[in-house]
């Protein structure tokens, strides 16, 4: 694609730096590696996110923007293993390397395609966002919004200075990585949540990816004993047989049945109106697939209070109750030490006491000690920089 001249493309080009993720060939061209594309980019020419871009030789990545901010409970990104009821700043950027159909981000994601996407990009420093997290009495900084693989560079300034105030940081993320910037990431960041949109390649093919780098990025993730925990959101007809779901099931239990599969409701967004909200019966229907695969932790997300007791946390060895919640709130906390109070079974998750890695399918390994932070409440707002 050649590079354009529009108003938001000259903003962002204000907020850009040299790219710290690609290689440059002997002809000017950059081959990138901020995502599984690994876009050949040549001089005055963006990569298929159109957010880097070629000139001169010198591959440019954005960064020293935001396009959001906000501090949520840290269920709402999803993560149920980690700190339960911490705040979890959130940032986020311009721009995708995919284009769904169904994206409940678009706004920012969608920007650099859409002319009914995009927000303004406020300019801002590593140091106040991570001074906002502090404000806010957040324990988490999340790169989400747009897809944070793309704007790397930007999400590992913020965590160093994050990681220097004691904050845990995480991705929210489709998983279209390469092997070179999960080793760029890897120092940074502790959580990492995968969407697995669908089991089909044909169908990643239509959002703009392939199935195969996901995988591999989830397999890459758990091997690094970053904490992984996946999405699928459950569209009617799209990606809901009983075949496609305990496909996606059986492969997340074989690389752990410690990892937490989050199967959440599909509602009505951006291109995507044909298909009905997913109701509730669905949503339950995905979970006993997950169990019967063999998860040992499976939530049913998006309709609070619908679904019974399956968006809470259930011991493993004697089946009482650990963590209740509905939607993002924690009613209640019985761990203790990362184990169940009642018979000792370890929990996998990065708790505040203690982080008990994942049992992978083909190896164990053992608990690892962590970093303990301050404990935070859960109630969401909004931050400004
Ligand atoms: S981030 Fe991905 S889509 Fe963008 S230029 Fe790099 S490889 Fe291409």
């Amino acid at each position: 694609m050649r590079a354009s001249a529009d108003t938001l493309g000259d903003v962002l080009r204000e907020h850009s730096r040299e790219s710290e993720l690609h290689d440059t060939l002997a002809d000017g061209s950059s081959r990138c590696y901020a995502c599984g594309h690994e876009c050949l980019v040549k001089p005055g020419r963006f990569g298929v996110c159109r957010v880097r871009y070629n000139e001169g030789g010198t591959l440019y990545a954005p960064f020293g923007y935001v396009a959001g901010v906000q501090c949520d409970p840290i269920e709402k990104k999803p993560f149920f293993h980690a700190y339960p009821g911490a705040r979890a700043l959130s940032f986020g950027m311009l721009g995708c390397d995919f284009h769904c159909g169904y994206c409940q981000n678009w706004v920012t994601s969608q920007a650099l395609r859409d002319p009914a996407a995009g927000i303004a990009p406020q300019q801002t420093s590593a140091d106040a966002i991570v001074a906002a997290a502090l404000r806010l009495g957040a324990e988490v900084v999340t790169s989400t919004y747009n897809e944070p693989l793309i704007t790397s560079e930007w999400a590992v300034a913020v965590f160093r200075e994050a990681v220097e105030q004691g904050l845990t940081c995480s991705f929210v993320s489709n998983g279209n990585a390469t092997p070179r910037v999960l080793d760029y990431l890897e120092p940074y960041v502790r959580l990492y949540k995968v969407d697995l949109k669908t089991f089909q390649d044909k169908q990643y093919r239509k959002l703009g990816g392939r199935l195969e780098p996901v995988l591999d990025t989830i397999r890459a993730l758990v091997a690094r004993g970053i904490w992984t925990e996946i999405v699928t959101l459950t569209v009617p007809g799209y990606n809901d047989s009983d075949e496609e779901l305990r496909d996606i099931a059986e492969f997340v239990a074989s690389v752990s049945a410690d990892i937490p599969w989050h199967v959440t409701a599909f509602h009505k967004d951006y291109k995507m109106t044909d298909p009905a909200n997913t109701d509730v019966g669905t949503l339950l229907r995905a979970w006993e697939i997950g169990k019967r695969a063999g998860l040992r932790y499976v939530y049913a997300g998006n309709l609070p209070g619908s679904v019974g007791d399956t968006e809470s946390t259930f011991c493993p060895g004697c089946d009482g109750k650990l963590v209740d919640r509905r939607g993002f709130q924690i009613l209640s906390d019985r761990m203790r030490q990362g184990e169940c109070p009642d018979c000792g079974t370890r929990i996998a998750g990065v708790w505040r006491e203690v982080a008990n890695a994942v049992e992978r399918t083909d190896t164990v390994q053992p608990p690892v000690k962590s970093n303990s932070t301050p404990s935070a409440a859960s109630r969401s707002s909004r931050s400004s920089l």
